[in-house]
């Protein structure tokens, strides 16, 4: 039996000692007013026993890690035809959330970056009666927790500075690979990319993809295949262009967001996610890097 509480303690213990602790997102001004020193990380392991150190129950802005709950979302609702807008190959290019190199007739090259988000937006937001309400009742099942919500200064604060986002979403848009019209599209974007959470709600939200598909009380949300998909994705696009980095340092399947969240799981196994607002240069947080590769390598636990 693996002692994980005193693996986290121990990472806790020396992230709380990191002087250099990277720099905090201020393209999204609402983000610039974290504080740095906050660190945080909770695992659940497969029979829901939860450890937990440092500053676990702080909420943040999760960002880009919504992006792997909306494209689960679309896949329960349309399938495979997701890949028909979307492709599924690693971005190799440098932190840039406009990736426009990335569209190849008008189709981005994944899910995870901004315009292949922005395509799974408009998917949602074709599919869905009352998309945000429908999308946040979505995140609030599969976590089993209602108390998870949008903050709206931070989803406010995006859509006034999000610039490059709207360029993405008329360019996807002039390619025909947006259907609804931008404002509706990406006013959806800010808000999903806006869901506050802390790290235990987030190994809760993604349980199901250590768990084929099941969530914490065992009902199915995704099939086997999707799962695997999906986590196919997380390993090989979930850290922008230092993908190949956290495969070669943690070995797990995650997704980061430029809050400064990482969440990443081993099947069958357990699920954790850790907090800490500094980024390295990549748009990855840097503590969170460093704790989740103390934890594969201490528990000698990896997908590898
Ligand atoms: N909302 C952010 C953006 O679109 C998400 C970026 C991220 O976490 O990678 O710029």
């Amino acid at each position: 039996m693996i002692d994980y509480q005193s693996v986290l303690n121990a990472i806790n213990e020396a992230a709380s000692k990191e002087k250099e602790r990277g720099k905090i997102a201020d393209y999204i001004p609402e983000l610039a007013k974290v504080d740095v020193n906050n660190f945080g990380i909770h695992l659940i392991d497969n029979h829901q026993n939860n450890f937990f150190a440092g500053d676990s129950n702080e909420l943040f802005s999760i960002q880009s890690i919504s992006k792997v709950l909306t494209l689960s979302m679309a896949l329960g609702l349309i399938g495979e035809d997701v890949w028909k807008r979307v492709d599924v190959e690693p971005s190799g290019d440098p932190f840039n959330h406009l990736s426009l190199l990335e569209l190849e007739n008008g189709i981005p090259r994944n899910p995870l970056i901004n315009p292949g988000a922005i395509v799974i937006a408009d998917i949602l937001v074709s599919q869905l009666k009352n998309p945000k309400e429908d999308f946040l009742s979505f995140v609030r099942q599969i976590a089993n927790d209602d108390t998870i919500d949008y903050d709206e200064t931070v989803a406010l604060s995006e859509k006034k500075t999000g610039f490059r986002n709207f360029a993405a979403a008329n360019l996807l848009k002039s390619y025909k690979n947006l259907n609804n019209d931008v404002d509706a599209v990406l006013d959806f974007y800010f808000h999903q990319c806006s869901l506050s959470m802390n790290c235990e709600q987030l190994t809760h939200a993604f349980y199901m993809f250590m768990n084929h598909g099941k969530c914490r009380k065992n009902k199915a949300y995704l099939t086997l295949s999707q799962v695997k998909r999906i986590n196919a994705i997380m390993l090989t696009c979930g850290f922008y262009d230092e993908a190949g980095e956290f495969a070669f340092e943690v070995g797990l399947p995650g997704k980061s967001g430029v809050g400064g969240g990482i969440v990443a799981l081993l099947p069958n196994k357990f699920c954790v996610a850790t907090w800490s607002p500094g980024l390295n240069p990549k748009g990855n947080s840097k503590l969170g890097m460093l704790a989740l590769e103390k934890l594969t390598t201490e528990t000698e636990l990896s997908i590898f």
